[in-house]
Parts: C-alpha cells; structure tokens; sequence
C-alpha cells in the first residue's frame, strides 16, 4: 500500500554452440522492499511473513503485474532486442488460492503478454506435492505458460519423477554450480540432470554462475542456459535497459 515493495531483473542468458550467448534471452523478477528503516530488505526476509500472515497473495499479484507490464514495454521500446521470457517466482500460497489461475489469465489478458512469454517457477519440493498442486499446475499449463522447476536438486524429488512433472525447464540450484569447477561429484550431478532433462524435452537454466570456470563446465555439460552474478546481479528496469544496450552495442 505504501509502494516499498519493488522488482529488479536478473538476466538469464541463452549458452549459444559457437561459444557466444544470447543475453536477451530472458530475465527473473525477483522482489525487493524498501524498508524506511531497514533499507532494502531480501526476499528471503520477508517471503515466508507474507506467506503466514496472508499477505503473498497480494505480493504475488503486485509482481507478477509489474513484470509482465515492465515486460511489454521492452517490447515496445526494443523490439526483437528485448528479453524474450519473464520468469516470475511463485509461492506455494499462491497456487493453493482459489481463483488465482484466472487472474493470471487476466494479467496476461490486461498487458497483451503471449502466455508463451511468461515462465513461473516453482520449487521442487512444491511441484512434487499432491494431487491439487499437480492439477493446479496442468491448469497453468493449459494457459500456455511454462513452468521451470527452480533450485532443482535440493528438495526431496529426484531424477527418476522428473517425468512426472509438467514443467518445460530445471533450474539447478547455484549449490550444486558454485562446486562445478572444484568438485567431481558435483560435476557429474549436473552433467546427469541435463542428460535426463534433455532426454525429457526440457530445457536447463545453471543458477548462481559467478566465474568463468564455473561457466565452462556447464557449457561443456551443454546445459541450455546460465544466470548468475557471472553476468549481472538483478537489476532495476532502468538499468536492465542500460545492460542489455550496453551488450548489444559491443556485440555490434
Ligand atoms: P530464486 O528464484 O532461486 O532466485 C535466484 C536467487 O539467487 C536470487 O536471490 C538471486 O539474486 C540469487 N543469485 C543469482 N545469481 C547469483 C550468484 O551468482 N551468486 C549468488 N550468491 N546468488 C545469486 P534473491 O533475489 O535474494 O531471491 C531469493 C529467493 O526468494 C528466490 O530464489 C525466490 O525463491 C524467492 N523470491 C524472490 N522473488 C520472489 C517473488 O516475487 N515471489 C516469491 N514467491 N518468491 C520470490
Ligand atoms: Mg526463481
Ligand atoms: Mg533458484
């Protein structure tokens, strides 16, 4: 109500064969509150608050609405140089409300946003719950926006149930990345994961990518995309502009 809660923008880069990469392949909303006291607060201060005191679907909603709109107008302003799909994170309250899925249906209706373009993911441990939670993901599916299954790895799912989940992406959480380059098992962690997500049709996103060595090991696992303060920490609208120009200006 007092508009201290903000979005900053993380990009998410596709891995391209010839060694480049396409930066506007995408960016992740991720939310921020500016406390009068407190200055910015993290999300993971405040998400599980919001959760317990009913507040998130509120939240939510506040996001995914600046997102998409935020989104359009990188349409608008940059044509086929903008970032191509809006991850936008979901809560496990927020899937559990009725009437949620039709106003997601009327956010993608109000902006003008392909519900091809809008990505929303989940964690592992909430897509692999009940009968509900997997019949309220298939209804977002049927909407036609895709599902990722975010910090993929630390929940209690495994390799062998990906199958039984409707989502288009794995996101491979940064614990699992930031040891890419130091540790084997953790090498051949991430190598199995792409493996069983491409052999599923999936694409896969490495979290938390902070150095070039980091980097090559996941390119070389041919894994589909990175993100990570490798290539930028998340940033304002203004600022994601700023990057996403800077970029392309020394690409050309
Ligand atoms: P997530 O969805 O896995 O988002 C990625 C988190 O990793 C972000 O933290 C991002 O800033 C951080 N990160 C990205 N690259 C790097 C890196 O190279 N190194 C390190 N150390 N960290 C990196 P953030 O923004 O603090 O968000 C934390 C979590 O809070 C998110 O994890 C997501 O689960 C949740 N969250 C954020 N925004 C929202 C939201 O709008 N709604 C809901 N329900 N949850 C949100
Ligand atoms: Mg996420
Ligand atoms: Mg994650």
């Amino acid at each position: 109500a007092e508009e201290q809660l903000f979005v900053v923008y993380q990009p998410v880069v596709r891995l391209l064969p010839d060694g480049g990469v396409d930066r506007a392949a995408g960016v992740e909303a991720l939310v921020r509150w500016r406390h009068p006291q407190r200055g910015v607060v993290p999300p993971i201060d405040f998400i599980q608050v919001a959760e317990e005191c009913g507040l998130i679907g509120a939240l939510g909603d506040f996001v995914l609405e600046r997102a998409c709109r935020d989104f359009m107008d990188w349409q608008a302003r940059l044509g086929p140089a903008a970032p191509r799909l809006m991850a936008v994170n979901l809560s496990r309250a927020q899937l559990g409300q009725a009437g949620w899925i039709a106003s997601v249906a009327r956010v993608l209706r109000d902006t003008g946003m392909a519900p091809a373009c809008l990505q929303l993911e989940v964690t592992e441990s909430l897509a692999a719950q009940d009968q509900d939670t997997q019949a309220r993901l298939h209804d977002l599916k049927a909407l036609g926006v895709k599902l990722a299954l975010d910090d993929f790895g630390t929940g209690y799912s495994s390799l062998s149930s990906l199958h039984l989940l409707p989502v288009d992406t794995v996101k491979i959480d940064r614990s699992f990345v930031c040891q890419a380059d130091t540790s084997a098992h953790h090498r051949v962690l991430i190598e199995a994961t792409v493996k069983v997500a491409q052999s599923l049709g999936m694409n896969t996103v490495a979290e938390g990518i902070e150095t070039q060595s980091q980097l090559d090991v996941v390119r070389s696992q041919r894994c589909d995309k990175a993100q990570g303060y490798f290539y930028s920490r998340p940033l304002p609208a203004s600022e994601l502009l700023a990057w996403l120009d800077s970029k392309m200006a020394v690409a050309a």
